[in-house]
């Protein structure tokens, strides 16, 4: 038999009401279900304790609700645990739980694969299958949390979109499921300014995501501070090219005042000399930046080496000795290849 029930947790919430209200259920009810699904993660009609017999018949009847599920997990020595997500048409995504002292960070994918094929990066070689909805976004940081908690006794703290994928080419699912995580009424309640995305530098969607007026951090994985080196590993920065990107992010700052982040892989011999520190310097005056200088994390294939020691403590001296805010990020999760750029499910599973 054709199965006709549609994805219930694919509706905002004014479009589960005006499903309701075809099957001549009031305003008030479709609000409660939505509460049930968003607030409280419970998927199962039968569980939604003020909601009627006869109405969790009907909404069995009439709805499917997707489900996202753990298929596998890997844990580093430093207790970053990766883990494997399956979606429901069994397509394979990762995420990330990072702890530390005052912090568990949840890195989650937008994307299965990714749109783009960034030089250096092990997702870029991955085929893009398909953009993730803001359900399946919204699953990993609730199954993280839940994994969190389990295993370090504490939830998530901080939530960074730098898994798999290119959030900003999938714009509208990712924006969805930042209110499903963000809404203190009807959604997770996590602070907006707990979470960071990530982008690769797609001018528009900068702009579009300043105009929402939502309080989160943008990261920009910049790496090159001349458009000559910059097209050379990233292919996004021909259509999307360093004055048009920073003048967004200055509309971005000025629209929203949020944190604004420059990542930067030190590169060796390609983009780690004082020189190319100087060129980034004068890319950081426009407005407040911070810059995180990160440890490049082999992947097979490609040309590249992370930087000596000695030159990437010059890189960042030349930033700090011209008042540009940069440190460097640790590396977390290397030996199981859950570090950044890492993700290319390659993962083995442990029982943790
Ligand atoms: N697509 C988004 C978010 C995911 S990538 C973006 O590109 O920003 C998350 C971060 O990991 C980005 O800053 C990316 O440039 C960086 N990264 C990719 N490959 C890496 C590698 N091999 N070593 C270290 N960082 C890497
Ligand atoms: Fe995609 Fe980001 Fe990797 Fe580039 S760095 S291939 S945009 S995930």
């Amino acid at each position: 038999m054709l199965n006709t029930k549609k994805n219930i947790r694919n509706y905002s919430k004014n479009e589960l009401i005006a499903v309701f209200a075809e099957l001549g259920e009031p305003a008030f009810r479709a609000k409660q279900v939505y509460q049930w699904l968003w607030k409280n993660s419970i998927l199962d009609f039968y569980q939604m304790k003020n909601i009627s017999k006869p109405l969790q018949i009907k909404l069995d009847e009439h709805f499917e609700t997707y489900t996202t599920a753990i298929d596998i997990t890997q844990i580093s020595q430093d207790g970053t645990i990766k883990v494997g997500f399956k979606t429901y048409d069994n397509e394979s995504v990762e995420g990330v739980i990072i702890p530390s002292e005052d912090r568990v960070t949840a890195c989650i994918s937008s994307q299965v694969g990714c749109t783009l094929s960034c030089k250096f990066c092990a997702t870029g070689f991955l085929p893009r299958k398909r953009n993730l909805f803001a359900f399946e976004i919204y699953d990993q940081v609730n199954l993280l949390n839940k994994l969190a908690e389990k295993q370090y006794g504490r939830g998530l703290t901080n939530i960074v979109y730098m898994g798999m994928g290119e959030p900003l080419l999938n714009y509208d699912e990712v924006l969805k499921s930042l209110y499903l995580l963000n809404d203190e009424e009807e959604g997770l309640g996590f602070g907006a300014k707990r979470i960071t995305i990530s982008t690769s530098g797609i001018v528009r969607n900068i702009k579009r995501l300043a105009d929402e007026g939502l309080k989160i951090n943008l990261a920009l994985s910049l790496h090159a501070s001349n458009n000559d080196k910059r097209t050379q590993i990233m292919e996004i920065n021909k259509s999307n090219p360093l004055e048009e990107l920073l003048e967004a992010f200055k509309y971005f700052y000025e629209k929203t005042h949020n944190k604004i982040t420059y990542e930067y892989i030190l590169l060796s011999g390609f983009n780690d000399s004082i020189e190319d520190a100087k060129e980034l310097v004068i890319l950081c005056q426009d407005f407040p930046v911070y810059i995180n200088l990160i440890e490049y994390n082999a992947v097979d294939g490609t040309p590249f080496f992370k930087s000596k020691k000695e030159h990437r403590d010059k890189f960042l001296q030349t930033l700090r000795d011209n008042n540009v805010a940069a440190k460097v990020r640790k590396s977390r999760g290397k030996d199981i290849d859950a570090a950044c750029g890492q993700l290319a499910n390659k993962i083995a599973n442990q029982t943790i």
